[in-house]
């Protein structure tokens, strides 16, 4: 058997990465993040869900996070333009109407979360802050290195980093690919499967001065995320507050829409935000601070998440649509569960395949459930406000919304939705039919 140079080689250091590093180094074993960019760097995904406390809180960072100075976030709020005349169908509670809900996480006790909020953070520097806490638990962290292959050809996993003209080669017991949507093993391997439903771009940029208020319901609630959904097929707005004044927003919708406008990107997103006029006349008093920026094919699977020498964590593992800001959450509990047994492997001395597949059943469970519930919300949105707001399944939904969605194999809400969509679909007289949206999703199970 070859020395190897580390236990573990990480391939990213974002989140997934800077966590599971975090992990191994505290459980004692040698650790080496290869990072391709330097930190800090800019990032989307800036509003996190509960579900990431009770894994900040086991790696030693949440007091860090807690005091670096987030805009805390308390609940989530859905904002339409449809009408007051849909019809409600016995759904009881709904205060808001048809198409608008809102969420307080207080509202529902959470195993391991000992506070009523999250955050939502700028990612330049809530990536920093976890891979610098990552370097103080005792991993080897490289930035500006870009990991070019992994040879699993050998008996140990051999991974080349870019030296010069020529290749510097570290040998691992193990790799944990974090390397986000760069996909870097997905690729390598082959493994990688476009989502057959869902094919969304975003475009997105920061405001200075905007007013939160704008479309809320409740203006005491301004610094919730706001899901602001279009009057244009499967498009919505996000709006998260970055810091006391500057604010992200972006525009999701599916890609036919922005390669119809590739010309003008600029004049495609405002047209989108006109189709809110109120929106957009907020937007239009506030400062744009950022150039806008796209994000496209986003959204795939993997046919393997575990190999024998190599575990795939975050969104190198999986991308499903960003409407429920799951992503940080799946990085974070990713790294938590696949650390789990990758100690494991390490204390048996044994890193095969068949020792990742707690990891592999768990992840696909809790992805699999935000997908349907991610699918149902597409196909059916005013299905899933009437399901918030009606106290017989508001906190099965909420739980989902937290990120709490790794140890039921399908949450309750989640079945009566499915089968409540089915019942519209199949019956075109059905008052909602009109309602329904364009992705419909089959059984992802084969691919999830
Ligand atoms: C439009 C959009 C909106 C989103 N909104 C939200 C949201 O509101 N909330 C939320 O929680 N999530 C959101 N997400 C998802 C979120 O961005 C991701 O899930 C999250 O960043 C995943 O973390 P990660 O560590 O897996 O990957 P990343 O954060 O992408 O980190 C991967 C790192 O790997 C590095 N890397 C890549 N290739 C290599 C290589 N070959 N060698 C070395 N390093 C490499 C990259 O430089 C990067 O730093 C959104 C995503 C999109 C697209």
């Amino acid at each position: 058997m070859p020395e190897v140079d580390y236990d573990i080689g990480i391939i990213g250091g974002g989140p997934a990465g800077s966590t599971s590093a975090s992990y191994l180094a505290r459980a004692g074993l040698s650790v080496a993040v290869f990072e391709a960019e330097n930190f800090p760097r800019e990032h989307v995904g800036e509003s996190l869900v509960p579900a990431t406390t009770p894994v900040l809180r086991d790696i030693g960072a949440i007091d860090l996070i807690d005091k670096a100075g987030f805009p805390r976030k308390f609940g989530a709020a859905w904002t339409s333009a449809a009408s007051d005349d849909i019809p409600k169908l016995g759904f009881q509670g709904l205060s808001h109407g048809l198409g608008a809900a809102e969420i307080e996480f207080n509202e529902r006790d959470q195993a391991g979360v000992l506070q009523d909020y999250t955050y939502h953070v700028d990612r330049g520097q809530f990536d920093l802050l976890l891979l610098h806490h990552a370097k103080a638990q005792g991993a080897k962290v490289f930035e500006g290195m870009r990991v070019r292959r992994v040879d699993f050809s050998g008996d140990r996993p051999v991974i080349h980093l870019p030296l010069g003209k020529k290749d510097a080669t570290v040998t691992v017991n193990m790799v944990v690919d974090a390397s986000g949507r760069g996909t870097f093993l997905g690729r390598q391997e082959k493994i990688k499967v476009p989502d057959p439903v869902f094919n969304q771009y975003a475009i997105h940029t920061w405001f200075d001065d905007l007013d939160r208020t704008a479309l809320a319901h409740d203006k005491e609630k301004a610094d919730y995320i706001f899901i602001h959904f279009l009057p244009i097929t499967d498009t919505w707005v996000w709006q998260i507050p970055i810091t006391d004044t500057i604010t992200s927003v972006g525009v999701v919708t599916q890609k036919k829409h922005v390669r119809a406008a590739k010309d003008d990107l600029d004049g495609f997103f405002w047209d989108c935000l006109g189709s809110r006029p109120a929106l957009r006349k907020a937007l239009e008093q506030a400062t744009q601070v950022r150039p806008l920026k796209t994000e496209g094919d986003y959204s795939y699977g993997m046919k393997e998440i575990v190999g024998d020498g190599f575990v795939l964590v975050g969104d190198a593992a999986r991308f499903v649509d960003p409407i429920f800001s799951s992503g940080v959450s799946v990085a974070l509990n990713s790294a938590r569960l696949a650390c789990k047994d990758i100690i494991a492997a390490a204390e048996a001395g044994d890193f095969s395949k068949p020792r990742f597949a707690t990891y592999e059943q768990t992840l696909r469970r809790g992805v699999r459930n935000w997908y349907e519930f991610i699918s149902i919300y597409y196909r059916l949105n005013i299905l899933f406000t009437a399901f918030v707001q009606d106290p017989r399944y508001r906190l099965d939904v909420l739980k989902m919304l937290q990120g709490d969605v790794y140890d039921d194999s399908e949450p309750p809400a989640l079945t009566a939705m499915r089968e409540f969509v089915s019942v519209v679909e199949n019956n075109p007289d059905h008052l909602w039919h009109q309602h329904l949206g364009n992705l419909s999703a089959p059984s992802m199970a084969a691919m999830l």
